[in-house]
């Protein structure tokens, strides 16, 4: 019996795009490519000409993955919903995130964090302004969901703890892509954030079990699985 090879597909490559201080991914498929992740607003040029020099335009994008709400992961998703008509995807957890810009308040993961968040808290953008980045997903994803029909060999890992909504991609080549549940801004760490502590240390010990060998933060560069973080204190 032969196989049917378009069922399951190659693993894809993906590249990240670095905006700053924040990542988002290109998953290039043979259907088209994936974006992970958008950058903050401001970031719309940068992110529109490092999809341009890989090849990917309006007509080739086939999908837009949220890893969480946050403005820095949210920021340009909606200029691709709305203006480059691509679903946008998200686990419905960050629905009110990702819809107003409204969530549980959340503390830092270090006293120094806990320090900064008290001093500069953050400013939301305006719900009714025309460039809100507001909007509502197309598409929820849940724990468990194959991202093959989009020609990624993937799959999507409820991780609550960073926000109720937030999800990781493991590719079946061992990569995890895990948006603010672990950073690497100066070393493997969890995110700066976490809006239940307890729930976060559930996910940081469900994600030890997972077939990974690479993490992908959405700060910083990638690091060896075996450094992702065990526990946040609350
Ligand atoms: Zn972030």
């Amino acid at each position: 019996m032969t196989r049917n090879s378009t069922s399951v597909p190659a693993p894809a490559p993906f590249s990240r795009i670095s905006l700053g201080f924040v990542n988002a991914y290109l998953v290039h498929t043979p259907q088209g490519f994936l974006l992970v992740d958008t950058g903050v607003p401001d970031s719309w040029d940068r992110l529109r000409d490092a999809l341009a020099a890989a090849g990917c335009t309006k007509e080739n994008l086939k999908l837009v993955i949220l890893t969480h709400g946050d403005m820095d992961h949210l920021g340009c998703a909606r200029r691709f919903q709305r203006d480059w008509k691509v679903p946008v995807a998200a686990h419905r957890g960050d629905l009110a995130l990702i819809s107003t810009g409204e969530g549980p308040k959340r503390r830092g993961t270090s006293p120094f964090l806990r320090l900064a968040m008290r001093l500069r808290p953050f400013r939301k953008p305006d719900l009714d302004a025309p460039d809100s980045p507001f909007l509502t997903p197309d598409l929820f994803l849940a724990d468990g969901d194959d991202l093959r029909s989009y020609g990624w060999d993937a799959r999507v890992v409820h991780g609550p703890g960073h926000t109720a909504g937030s999800i990781a991609l493991l590719t079946a080549d061992g990569d995890l892509i895990i948006g603010d549940t672990a950073s690497n801004m100066t070393r493997p760490g969890p995110g700066m954030l976490a809006e239940d502590f307890d729930e976060y240390n559930r996910t940081l010990a469900a994600f030890h079990l997972l077939p990974a060998r690479t993490v992908h933060p959405g700060h910083g560069g990638p690091f060896p699985f075996e450094k992702l973080p065990r526990r946040v204190q609350g």
